[in-house]
């Protein structure tokens, strides 16, 4: 597997196994609103001109068909209508987008619209079973935070996967909310993923979830919560049996990266480790990882940039299926 030539990133993480079916290229990425960018956020070392629209969202495009993902998440969409979905239907992707009900988008003039989730994938690869839209309650509330989740099957192979995207609420003191709103989340999917299973008597076999087990799953975010947070623990606890793919690229494949996210806003430098890619451990195996740009690629005056049009970085996976006699116990 050779990825294009990206002067922005390397390639560092790769499992040799062999590879009996084409493994699944998954991205996800924060790609910055544009009404926030310009008007809310307050990036003061970004120079708004590195903001215009008009030259941004290249940026944006070309990371993603640098790449070329069978599945891509994005957060803080607000430009789905005019520019992603009609650019990357052209390109072959079927979308979905689910907008936050009251968008801090709309408070900034001249807006494009309320931002939200949206999700990708190749039709050449997969045909969709299933689409859920919801949105997160925590403590039985209703909140202002989304995750789209669709259940696919493998056009090759015949194998069924759910994917799943959400933004939870962001900001500090909003940690317990986070965390009721990742527990509703895990409890939506486990309720899909079990229903996509039962219903499904091919995927019965080995490999294929055994009816009570659910659907392989991929669930991809900007989850605003480091790794020290209850919402992050609950997702390594819980029952779905998820695993975070971008701990495999450290040294002992057990630690996060330092960052996922960096800028500078009046208040001071942010730095933090706060999107992901979870994956069920029990069915895939990631092959291999984007790497997270250094900071000296980042450059002093953090993110966005000229160079980085969000001031969220691009996750990019490879996973595969296991075989079935490879599955833990
Ligand atoms: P969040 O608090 O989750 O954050 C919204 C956006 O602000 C995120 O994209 C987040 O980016 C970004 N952000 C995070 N930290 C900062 C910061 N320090 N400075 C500037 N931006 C930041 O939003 P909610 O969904 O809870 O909505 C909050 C806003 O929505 C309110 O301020 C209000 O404007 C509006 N609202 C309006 C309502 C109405 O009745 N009209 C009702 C509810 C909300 P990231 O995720 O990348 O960190
Ligand atoms: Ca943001």
């Amino acid at each position: 597997l050779v990825y294009p030539v990206d002067p922005k990133h390397q390639h560092q993480y790769r499992n040799h196994e062999q590879q009996q079916t084409p493994s699944i290229r998954v991205m996800t990425w924060n790609i910055l609103a544009q009404a926030l960018g310009e008007g809310k956020d307050g990036f003061v070392q970004c120079p708004l001109d590195a903001l215009n629209w008009a030259e941004r969202k290249y940026l944006i495009l070309e990371e993603i068909l640098t790449y070329r993902p069978d599945i891509l998440c994005l957060q803080e969409v607000d430009h789905y209508y005019d520019t992603f979905q009609p650019i990357l239907a052209s390109l072959g992707y079927h979308s979905t987008f689910l907008p936050k009900p009251w968008s801090p988008c709309l408070d900034v003039a001249s807006n494009n619209g309320p931002d939200g989730c949206a999700l990708f994938y190749r039709r050449a690869r997969f045909s969709l079973l299933h689409t859920s839209h919801l949105r997160l309650s925590a403590m039985m509330l209703p909140t202002n935070q989304v995750a789209i989740v669709q259940t696919l099957r493998c056009r090759e192979t015949g194998q069924r996967l759910c994917v799943a995207v959400t933004h939870l609420k962001a900001r500090s003191g909003w940690e317990r909310l986070r965390g009721a709103q990742g527990a509703d989340l895990l409890q939506s999917l486990k309720a899909i993923t079990s229903r996509a299973a039962g219903s499904d008597p091919v995927s019965r076999g080995p490999g294929g979830g055994s009816g009570t087990e659910g659907v392989p799953l991929i669930v991809c975010g900007d989850f605003n919560a480091e790794p020290s947070e209850d919402v992050y623990k609950r997702f390594i606890a819980s029952p779905l049996g998820l695993d975070s793919a971008y701990k495999l690229l450290s040294a002992d494949g057990q630690t996060e990266p330092a960052y996922t996210t960096w800028k500078i806003r009046p208040s001071g430098e942010s730095c933090s480790t706060l999107d992901y890619i979870w994956y069920s451990h029990g069915a895939f195996t990631v092959d291999t990882l984007l790497d997270i740009p250094t900071e000296e690629q980042i450059g002093p005056d953090r993110l966005p940039s000229y160079h980085y049009p969000s001031d969220h970085l691009s996750l990019l996976c490879d996973v595969s299926f296991r075989e079935p006699r490879d599955q833990p116990h």
